[in-house]
């Protein structure tokens, strides 16, 4: 697959990988279905069919725009103008929230976050925003003195057409520093994870340099906001770590083509800018099972191991991580053994989290994922990790793709009727509560990475089990906005197909 940065406009997901955002059925199916060694394309030349279970409506989401603000806006020295309406910063308040938090948690100087928008009204959009936004440079500018100026678009500025590349262009020129078109309108693509590839298509493009010398011990970990865990680990190996996007610098991102090596927490966050290293930089990109579990972290180790030219650090880690988690692990299992457990979470990183909670030795019958990609850009089946998670770690009966609909939740649940639900975006988590089921809010997303991220979940449920109790109560005393019979109903039965068929 090849990633085309000629152009300032990233191809969306559903171009690209056909990614869907709705489908019911078990994780065997699904990999099936995805024909992932067939770049998403099955045999008979048709793409992953999300028809059967789209609904007629979304309750609720996230947009492409919405994880620029969080991506682009986390660049600790530049600055993102959101070029739309004040409504579409609406995130910035949750986005700030947790840019503080990760700056604290990676020892870093707490500050807000620096976003602004252009604001546009009803008159902009008859006579356009190219005013507005032109000011709005100068301003950042003047205030701020960035190191680099981000411009995402949003549907208003889509619709009326501002001309977004060519102010940029010449305001880079005259500020001598990179000003650069993010094309995120929200109305573009169906799922929001868009957004990541068109933050990292702006910065691939426009800021990583060229022809500099390669840092042979330098990893561009491709991240969130998660707790350094990575830093510890690859220091272990003699390699030094460089997270991007989030919380890095101007200077962090220019040198991601001098790494020795790529690699990320999670295929649904690096595919487009690991794959694109590779393509235009020559950096390797570890196609490996994702740090997940034994298995999937001993396997990612080695590959990196093998790209670092560090073979033998990694084997002697591997061995003594082995020896000291072990017996934790077991410990662990002979607690959680038998207890059911659901996740509902973005794609790959549900795989990687399935395998842990197995590794634990609890039962997991069901998942969430909000989106599917059928392949990741890299087309290498070594990423394939729904397949590696089935071939394994098992079968999961019910795996659904949703974006998050809380009137999908209920039923999806009640299937399955777990003792807790690991939970990343918590606006399902208190449906949940109020069903009964204690939820783990994943804040820190490298919470389970790695042969200790195998102790620090497992810990984490015994101790949300201990909420048990409450959230026993807390159903007894609630009723839900719904009526009975759609709680009886088959979650996917509003799909446009059987709303069609209906009407018919
Ligand atoms: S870009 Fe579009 S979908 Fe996203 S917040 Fe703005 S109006 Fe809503």
């Amino acid at each position: 697959m090849v990633i085309n940065l000629g152009t300032p406009v990233v191809e969306s997901r559903e171009q690209r990988l056909g990614t869907v955002i709705a489908w019911d059925g078990s994780a065997s199916r699904l990999v099936k279905e995805s024909c992932y060694s067939e770049n998403g394309t099955a045999c008979c030349g048709c793409r992953l069919c999300e028809r059967e279970n789209r609904g007629p409506f979304t309750q609720g989401a996230s947009c492409s725009e919405m994880m620029v603000e969080c991506q682009a806006g986390h660049v600790r020295d530049a600055v993102l103008i959101q070029h739309s309406p004040i409504g579409c910063g609406a995130s910035q308040v949750t986005y700030n929230s947790k840019f503080r938090n990760a700056l604290k948690m990676r020892g870093l100087p707490v500050k807000n976050m620096r976003v602004v928008s252009t604001n546009l009204d009803e008159n902009d959009m008859v006579f356009g925003g190219i005013d507005k936004l032109e000011n709005t440079i100068v301003e950042t500018w003047e205030r701020y003195q960035p190191k680099a100026i981000f411009i995402g678009t949003s549907c208003s500025t889509g619709i009326i057409g501002d001309d977004v590349d060519s102010v940029s262009e010449e305001y880079s020129q005259k500020l001598g520093i990179p000003v650069i078109p993010l094309h995120c309108e929200g109305f573009k693509s169906k799922h929001w994870s868009t957004g990541f590839d068109a933050t990292q298509h702006g910065i691939l493009r426009q800021i990583v340099r060229h022809g500099h010398e390669k840092q042979e011990d330098l990893v561009n970990v491709i991240n969130l906001w998660g707790s350094d865990v990575f830093r510890p680990m690859l220091a272990e190996l003699g390699l030094r770590v460089n997270y991007v996007v989030d919380l890095a610098t101007v200077s962090d991102l220019a040198q991601m083509s001098e790494a020795a090596a790529t690699v990320g927490f999670c295929n649904t966050l690096s595919s487009y800018l690991a794959t694109a290293l590779e393509q235009e930089f020559g950096v390797p990109q570890v196609k490996a099972p994702q740090p997940y579990g034994f298995a999937g972290t001993d396997a990612w180790l080695r590959e990196l191991g093998r790209v670092t030219h560090r073979e033998t650090k990694v084997e002697t880690y591997i061995e003594k991580e082995h020896r000291r988690v072990k017996p934790l692990v077991e410990e662990l299992r002979a607690r959680l053994s038998g207890v059911k457990g659901y996740v509902a979470t973005g794609s790959a990183y549900s795989h990687g989290l399935i395998a842990v909670l197995r590794e634990l030795g609890i039962r997991v019958d069901g998942s969430l994922v909000f989106h599917h990609d059928p392949v990741y850009d890299s087309g290498d089946p070594k990423q394939d990790s729904l397949a590696y998670l089935v071939e394994n770690y098992g079968d999961v009966a019910h795996f659904s793709v949703s974006n998050r609909q809380q009137y999908q939740f209920y039923g999806l649940l009640k299937r399955v009727n777990p003792d807790f639900i690991l939970i990343r975006h918590n606006g399902l988590a208190p449906l949940a509560a109020r069903m009964g089921i204690p939820a783990a809010p994943l804040g820190d997303e490298h919470l389970a990475v790695g042969y200790q991220g195998m102790v620090n979940l497992g810990e984490s449920i015994r101790d949300i089990l201990a909420h048990k109790k409450f959230h026993r109560d807390l159903a007894e005393h609630v009723t839900l906005p719904y009526k009975k019979s759609w709680l009886e109903s088959d979650p996917y039965s509003l799909s446009i197909q059987t709303s069609a068929a209906g009407e018919a």
